[in-house]
């Protein structure tokens, strides 16, 4: 059963004071972030009493504009969290170097860049507070789960405070509980499955690279070009392709994303939307975000479509939803 509609949403506050926040990000406190992720991104600045802060994507990379972060910094400002959309990493040099010279700490929400590299370096082996994703459509699952990298002896040992009711258990008999933690912890059976998988992270990222290079060549074929998509940067090097997104050319159409969706459906290819833009749901609606705020991140929004992507897709699936989409789009163009 849902909650009564006349139920105001309350951002779930915890009696935190702030050097009890990990990152010291609480009350009063704002976060700069990107609107085109999934909502957990933006979620978690509401859950420890801060404010988000919305600063709108570059269309090229679909990533946070890193051009328009500093003039987002106020004197409330703690932290940014960028999102490697779809594998493709964030500038971290020019990250790191806006965040230093304004004092801030970054919180990279790494969900979707488990085994994207920058400069050679693999995301979470450097930086400051780096968050990965087990979930199963990321690039390796625990079914559930996750894991953080941290900086520092005390980061962690809070870290492990918070994952189990704030318990901290010494000798065969002790028990002290000094901040307010959750249930947060990964099961044994989650943290096996998830073993099974970490050894063969490189081998289905490799996968990937090929799937979504097969992908760029399809699309580069001249029937495929004329349907007129926007197609993603061809990073072969840093990106995980955690997934393929394409633009739909929407002015040329008559049909809407969710038309071109239903026919794929019905063409035996599954699609998805990632994602509508987060500052546009109604709970940050009510914090004073509205339509024209982050243009870009909207139009990208509107019209983006993620293509099936994962592993044990064969060589060959790569053509059948390439021709499927390029015939749905040929067949439904504005005259
Ligand atoms: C999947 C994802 C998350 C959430 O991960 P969970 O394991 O479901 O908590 C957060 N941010 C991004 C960008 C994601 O893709």
């Amino acid at each position: 059963m849902s909650a009564p509609a006349s139920v105001p949403y309350l951002p779930m506050t915890r009696p935190t004071i702030d050097d009890e926040t990990i990152a010291g990000v609480g009350a009063g406190h704002e976060v700069i972030t990107t609107p085109l992720s999934w909502v957990a991104t933006s979620n978690v600045i509401l859950e420890v009493g801060a404010k988000p802060v919305f600063v709108d994507i570059d269309p090229v990379t679909r990533n946070l504009d890193l051009d328009r972060v500093e003039a987002a910094i106020t004197p409330a400002t703690r932290a940014i969290i960028p999102v490697d959309l779809a594998g493709l990493p964030v500038d971290r040099d020019r990250l790191y170097a806006i965040a230093k010279k304004h004092n801030l700490r970054v919180v990279e929400d790494a969900a979707q860049s488990m085994g994207t590299t920058w400069q050679g370096q693999r995301i979470g082996g450097f930086g400051d507070f780096v968050s990965f994703s087990f979930h199963p459509n990321k690039n390796i699952t625990t079914i559930e789960g996750g894991c953080l990298v941290m900086n520092t002896e005390a980061e962690a040992k809070l870290a492990e405070q918070y994952r189990l009711q704030g318990v901290v258990r010494s000798g065969f008999d002790g028990m002290e509980v000094e901040v307010v933690g959750g249930k947060f912890n990964l099961t044994d059976v989650a943290a096996r499955v998830g073993l099974g998988q970490l050894p063969r992270l490189e081998e289905f990222n490799a996968k990937r690279r090929e799937l979504a290079r097969a992908y760029f060549d399809e699309f580069a074929a001249p029937g495929a070009a004329a349907a007129g998509l926007g197609l993603p940067v061809a990073d072969f090097k840093q990106s995980n392709w955690h997934m393929f997104q394409v633009m739909l050319p929407a002015a040329r159409l008559t049909l809407t994303r969710a038309e071109v969706m239903a026919k794929l459906h019905a063409a035996g290819v599954g699609s998805g939307v990632h994602y509508p833009p987060i500052h546009l749901f109604a709970i940050y609606r009510r914090l004073g975000w509205k339509e024209g705020d982050c243009p870009q991140a909207e139009a990208v929004g509107r019209s983006i479509l993620t293509l099936p992507l994962f592993p044990t897709m064969a060589r060959s699936d790569v053509t059948r939803v390439v021709n499927a989409l390029v015939k749905i789009l040929a067949d439904h163009k504005k005259a």
